[in-house]
């Protein structure tokens, strides 16, 4: 496995690989690795020639009040985890390449968002958008792979490479647990100790949900009411959002024919933790985009 941490160098390991005819498949990340990040190097594998894994703690997509300074690191165990991973290349870009002067361009969304996380992190997706744009064209990869957890990103990805013509197939993984259900996290580890032993009572209230509809209960303001309870009681996080919208559009649903997400964010002293689940009318589990 390579570390590239110049763009110019990254840039020229592309166009050999291009020669080459080998299809690459990227796996973008803050870092702080963990199975999460390793169930979208494994699906990589499956699909691409070469894996390039990113780290890269985005300043533009932190908000002022926000973890960037305390999002955690650890440059060291992220490269034996690739390279346990067999990763090809990972790209650590600095800041300061990646934005050498304040940008005089950035991205904006116009769809999917005023929902979910852009209501409490104004901002945050056009950093995503901004720095994934970057990304793709420094990468140039045929696959792009990226966690259900952070639904709403998917969505405006998939926006992004439609919209901008990019020739990118992008794929969603599902969401890996902790053998109790709490969604594997790097932010989890700024859990205080009763915060964590709480933490997996997040899934089982999206599980709460799920059985609700199963049992044919059709009104989501009940179901949205249920898994707040559920938090409140059993958790000392505040709600920040719980949230039953149409997946990807992410629009308000009236009708329960169509593929549906409940998700949510819930703060705790340290840490924001989201989860979600994207479900069929019948209740079933939804792994790909469309
Ligand atoms: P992050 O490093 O948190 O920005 O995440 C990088 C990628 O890993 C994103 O596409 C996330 O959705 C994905 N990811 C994070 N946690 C998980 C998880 N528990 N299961 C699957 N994918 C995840």
């Amino acid at each position: 496995m390579k570390t590239i941490r110049s763009i110019k160098e990254m840039k020229d390991t592309i166009h050999q690989l291009k020669r080459s005819g080998q299809s690459i498949g990227f796996v973008p990340t803050m870092g702080y690795l963990h199975e999460g990040h390793g169930a979208l190097i494994d699906h990589a594998h499956k699909d691409a020639d070469i894996v390039i894994v990113s780290i890269f703690v985005n300043p533009l997509q932190f908000g002022e009040n926000e973890d960037f300074d305390n999002y955690p690191r650890n440059e060291q165990k992220d490269k034996t985890f690739v390279e346990n991973k067999q990763v090809d290349y990972l790209f650590i870009p600095t800041a300061d390449q990646m934005y050498p002067t304040s940008m005089g361009l950035t991205m904006v969304a116009e769809k999917r968002i005023g929902v979910l996380c852009d209501r409490s992190r104004p901002g945050h997706f056009g950093g995503v958008l901004t720095v994934l744009t970057k990304l793709f064209h420094i990468i140039e990869p045929n696959y792009v792979f990226f966690g259900s957890k952070d639904a709403q990103q998917v969505a405006i990805v998939d926006l992004l490479i439609k919209d901008f013509n990019f020739p990118i197939s992008l794929k969603m993984v599902a969401t890996v647990r902790d053998s109790d259900g709490l969604a594997k996290s790097s932010r989890n580890t700024n859990l205080l100790d009763h915060e964590r032993e709480e933490a997996p009572q997040l899934h089982q209230a999206l599980q709460l949900a799920r059985n609700k509809i199963i049992d044919g209960e059709k009104n989501p303001v009940n179901i949205v009411n249920e898994v707040k309870d559920h938090i409140t009681k059993k958790t000392s996080g505040q709600i920040d959002y719980v949230e039953i919208l149409s997946f990807p559009e992410l629009e308000i649903v009236s009708e329960w024919d169509r593929t549906i997400i409940i998700a949510l964010a819930v703060q705790f002293s340290h840490a924001r933790l989201i989860d979600n689940i994207i479900i069929d009318n019948r209740g079933e589990p939804v792994d790909s985009l469309y």
